[in-house]
């Protein structure tokens, strides 16, 4: 046998951040400190559209979004917040709403109050709020909307609107300097200034500390994460994290993930926001999917049960375990809105689908519950694993549709309310 220590396993690292509180109601939703990292979201309605935004928010939040962002740019849209908001607590829906401003959010904030009180928390993007002496006056106005509806905001900036000034200024400086930095270099340092003098600013004017959530996006997976590293160095701020403009389908996704995980596991992201831009036809909430599995997957949230399936291989020359593992995917997924009150714990659920005998009874076992179905040249047998014990098999053409049940009773009675009370 091999000498020396055990092999620790890998954990995500922690960052001791200050807690933000976004409230809606009774809804109180933390972030930072020692909150789990939360998933958000933002609608692509237009906001003034209040039964369409509503029903977006609506779908968001039922995929597992716990803040849901909406853009708040003209007077039509400010004046809908409010029914938005009206339809949603209908509807029974407690998520806090996030008011997205650039450009004339200093006048919206001050003219429409009922959207100002009705929003949870209101994003700001110090490069979108004016230029020169507007700029200081115009933030401060949001600022004090702020402080005077008692709402946390986010201080936002993005690379692709990053204060045009201010860069200037640094590229100025950085011109005078004995050794130049390159210029993504003076980039990162722009971006990062830009947050904590704008956060600096929102305290001067009064602000709690805690209350202001930073955010610096770029695009580039590298970009995000050197900026990050360096703005979680100089701050403890509460961070929103996401890659802006990710991108389409699999390249967004696994930008995504592959930017968020490493910063993740250095403790880094008290929030985040996958910003996919969806397929045309495809639902908005597979951004909240994937950032719930981006969290899961690190082992950071539990939100879902899981489904293992192998891949398949040439032993599997049907489609059968294929079709099961998603239908049993999608049969969890569309019931956890439900769920998630009826089966208190249901996310910790483990299920395993299986397309042979290789490893199918092994991986079977060591999920809840799981099916190893037969592989080509097997007999046309599925035998079915419970708790780690060969219980049932299961076969002929209703497989589906009998481990389906299977499942949902096994969750009835694990997490049913006789076995909790
Ligand atoms: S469990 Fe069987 S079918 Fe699935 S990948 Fe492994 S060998 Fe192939």
């Amino acid at each position: 046998m091999a000498q020396g220590k055990p092999i620790e396993s890998a954990q995500p690292r922690a960052r001791r951040s200050a807690q933000a509180r976004i409230v809606w109601g009774p809804r109180v939703v933390t972030v930072g400190g020692d909150a789990p990292v939360r998933v958000q979201s933002m609608t692509n309605t237009d906001t003034a559209d209040v039964i369409g935004t509503a029903i977006q928010v609506k779908e968001l939040a039922q995929a597992g979004s716990e803040v849901v962002r909406i853009t708040v740019n003209t007077p039509e849209a400010a004046q809908a917040v409010p029914h938005v908001r009206e339809q949603l607590d209908r509807m029974g829906i407690d998520v806090p709403l996030v008011g997205d401003f650039h450009y004339n959010g200093h006048t919206l904030l001050t003219q429409y109050p009922a959207c100002a009180e009705t929003l949870s928390k209101y994003r700001i993007n110090p490069g979108n709020v004016g230029k020169g002496d507007k700029h200081d006056r115009q933030f401060s106005q949001m600022i004090e909307a702020a402080m005077r509806w008692d709402k946390p905001v986010r201080i936002g900036v993005n690379w692709g609107s990053l204060d045009q000034e201010l860069l200037a200024q640094m590229m100025d400086d950085n011109s005078r300097r004995a050794q130049p930095w390159d210029a993504k270099q003076v980039m990162y340092e722009a971006l990062i200034s830009s947050a904590l003098q704008s956060a600096a600013r929102a305290e001067e004017l009064g602000m709690a500390h805690e209350q202001i959530l930073l955010s610096c996006k770029v695009s580039g997976v590298q970009d995000l994460i050197a900026v990050y590293r360096e703005l979680a160095k100089r701050t403890d701020h509460a961070l929103h994290l996401g890659l802006t403009e990710a991108g389409m389908a699999t390249k967004g996704t696994v930008a995504s993930a592959t930017a968020l995980s490493i910063l993740l596991q250095e403790g880094i992201g008290d929030t985040i926001r996958v910003s996919l831009t969806p397929q045309p036809g495809e639902s908005r909430t597979q951004e909240v999917v994937i950032a719930s599995e981006i969290l899961q997957a690190l082992g950071l949230r539990i939100f879902v049960p899981s489904v293992t399936a192998c891949p398949g291989c040439g032993r599997t020359t049907s489609n059968t375990f294929q079709e099961l593992a998603k239908q049993i995917d999608d049969f969890l997924r569309l019931q956890m809105p439900l769920w998630r009150k009826q089966y208190p714990g249901v996310e910790q659920l483990k299920v395993a689908v299986m397309g042979c005998i290789v490893n199918g009874p092994g991986e079977s076992k060591h999920a809840d519950i799981g099916i190893s179905l037969p592989g080509t040249g097997e007999a046309p047998a599925a035998p079915v694993f419970i708790d780690g014990e060969k219980r049932l098999t299961l076969r002929g053409e209703g497989i589906a549709t009998e481990f389906q049940a299977l499942v949902e009773n096994y969750i009835r009675e694990r997490f049913g309310a006789e076995q909790t009370a």
